[in-house]
């Protein structure tokens, strides 16, 4: 599947050709543009070049030329939050009610997925994730701590679209090309004549480039994992929280900040 983005022209007098003009600011060539209005949606070669089109320094250029970042699969990444360990009673609610009483209440446009454990909120933009992230989410009898919550993860699995096999480009395969539907050599899938799909990766029922790949899933599970660990261990040397014992007249509900008081002298 090749990566998306979508702009929008925000500017005063639209160019005539968006998709040139944006080129003109980004350098990045696209395979496909569609044009409706003063939005447009670019179809990307390559994870690759979409990292490109999407590094600070072009987005930096894109918006001085007038365009929004409307969507990417960063960009919607940024906007969903995943709430985990979250009560059965709430997963259990059908998807339309849950999808108002936590925009009501939390004051966010959202769309929810369920999954077996966990609630996927899609808000509408990163500040209303944000939000979510610090206050946590409620809904109906339920509270869901802010560190229950966590910001999706875009990851970006490298496909090659020659052979079909995961962990390198396109530009560097020696291998011969093969069909995205059956996995054959000597035609494209615009071609194929097979009634079935074969994956290359994993000899599925499905395309090369299916989301449904259990390759590609596992592929994402361990990037996944993989950031997970990366983010338990931000450093060598693990903060060591300090407390400091104050003489406060109200005795605190903190039973750590008495267990982080110094040993008494020893007598002597
Ligand atoms: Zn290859
Ligand atoms: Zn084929
Ligand atoms: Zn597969």
């Amino acid at each position: 599947m090749n990566p998306q983005v979508k702009f929008k022209f925000v500017g005063e007098n639209p160019p005539d050709d968006l998709p040139t003009f944006l080129f003109s600011l980004s350098n990045v060539p696209y395979v496909r543009a569609f044009v409706a209005a003063r939005n447009i949606k670019l179809q990307l070669a390559s994870e690759a070049h979409l990292s490109e089109l999407l590094n600070p320094q072009n987005i930096a250029k894109i918006n001085a030329g007038g365009f929004d970042l409307i969507e990417s699969p960063e960009l919607r990444a940024s906007c969903t939050v995943i709430c985990k360990y979250v009560d059965r009673s709430l997963l259990a609610k059908p998807s339309e009610s849950l999808h108002s009483e936590i925009s009501d209440k939390n004051g966010v446009k959202a769309s929810i997925t369920k999954t077996k454990f966990s609630l996927k909120i899609r808000c509408a933009t990163p500040q209303e994730a944000n939000k979510l992230l610090t206050n946590g989410v409620k809904a109906f009898s339920i509270f869901i701590p802010s560190h229950y919550c966590e910001l999706d993860q875009w990851f970006n699995i490298i496909q090659c679209h020659k052979c079909y096999k995961y962990g390198h480009e396109t530009k560097t395969c020696t291998a011969p090309q093969i069909c995205s539907k059956c996995s054959e050599e000597g035609h494209f899938y615009t071609h194929c004549s097979k009634s079935t799909s074969t994956c290359p990766n994993c000899q599925g029922p499905h395309t090369a480039i299916s989301g449904e790949c259990p390759s590609r899933k596992h592929l994402l599970k361990n990037a996944r994992l993989n950031h997970g660990l990366a983010h338990t261990h931000p450093t060598n040397t693990p903060a060591q929280p300090t407390y400091t014992t104050t003489n406060t007249p109200h005795t605190s509900a903190y039973s750590y900040a008495t267990a982080a008081r110094p040993p008494p002298p020893p007598h002597p």
